[in-house]
């Protein structure tokens, strides 16, 4: 039988190792891209460190922590391969560090809502936009929420930045649905209209791509409904774009290899054990 083509795709085990670029022999760090995290406020440094700690299990050349001040400590000492860079603020992002030496910028972890936020994001959204800039974006969390109640920004989002709502941040973002059907349907106008990918989180997470396709993810499982695995999705998806990883690959990988991560923690511990550090344990492939 003639196969039908339909926008609707699933990431499974074979599609997903097409996927992976192997190491090369004579590479070196700087063969794998410098990523910047901005991540952590006040009380939210966890978000933070699950986020660094993924994207360096994903293969990273070099990370660089982009933190408020009160997080220096905790940064420093629970991920000694990153480097850290503080905000003036000391409980909040409040602004952006030159961005010119990263290959991909990861916001959002534990970023909170503050003013002064607020207009952090705004900012990256227009530095990011630069000649100068080569680096990729991810957008997730409070930062996606930034944009939900400020939505001037919206029109400033870099071409195939990819964003990782959970259902929640993206209501906020696109707007309600009555059913999981519509809400497809949102996401795909939304993704076209914005030129974005978005990761619909939740089981079998949507990956939207800007013309429309759909790919489905086959692993994880309810295990993974627990604070802090989707800051480490965030960790993962900006490795891969550090490494150069094209958006529409970086996203689907790593939402198919942190479900997998999810899969291996929850066969080892049980799915009601497991939680977000577990994953990062289980990332590698
Ligand atoms: P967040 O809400 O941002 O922490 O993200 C939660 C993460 O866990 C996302 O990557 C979801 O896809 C995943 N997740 C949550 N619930 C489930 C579920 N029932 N089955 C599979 N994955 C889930
Ligand atoms: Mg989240």
């Amino acid at each position: 039988i003639n196969e039908i083509e339909t926008p609707y795709h699933y990431t499974d085990k074979r599609a997903a190792e097409k996927l992976i670029k192997p190491r090369d022999k004579f590479s070196h760090k700087g063969t794998f891209g410098h990523a910047l995290l901005m991540a952590g406020s006040y009380g939210k440094m966890g978000a933070a460190v699950l986020s660094g700690k993924a994207c360096l299990r994903s293969g990273v050349g070099l990370l660089t922590m982009h933190i408020p001040a009160c997080g220096y400590d905790i940064i420093q000492i629970s991920l000694p391969e990153a480097m850290a860079v503080t905000d003036q603020d000391p409980k909040h992002l409040s602004e952006i560090t030159d961005l010119d030496s990263y290959s991909a910028i990861g916001i959002g972890p534990g970023v909170g809502k503050a003013l002064s936020t607020v207009n952090a994001v705004e900012k990256l959204l227009d530095n990011v936009n630069l000649e100068n800039v080569k680096a990729r974006l991810v957008i997730d969390a409070d930062a996606l929420n930034i944009l939900s109640e400020n939505r001037h920004l919206l029109n400033k989002i870099p071409e195939n930045t990819v964003l990782t709502p959970h259902p929640k941040e993206f209501q906020r973002l696109a707007g309600e649905s009555k059913d999981e059907f519509e809400r497809l349907q949102i996401g795909i106008d939304f993704a076209k209209k914005h030129k974005v990918i978005i990761c619909l989180k939740g089981a079998n997470t949507a990956v939207i791509l800007p013309n429309g396709e759909v790919h489905f993810n086959s692993t994880g499982n309810p295990g993974m409904a627990t604070g802090g695995t989707g800051d480490v999705l965030t960790g993962i998806v900006t490795s891969l774009l550090a490494q150069k990883y094209e958006p529409v690959q970086a996203a689907i990988l790593a939402v198919y290899e942190h479900g997998l991560a999810g899969d291996r923690a929850a066969e080892q511990r049980g799915q009601s054990a497991l939680i977000a550090s577990d994953l990062v344990e289980h990332l590698g492939w």
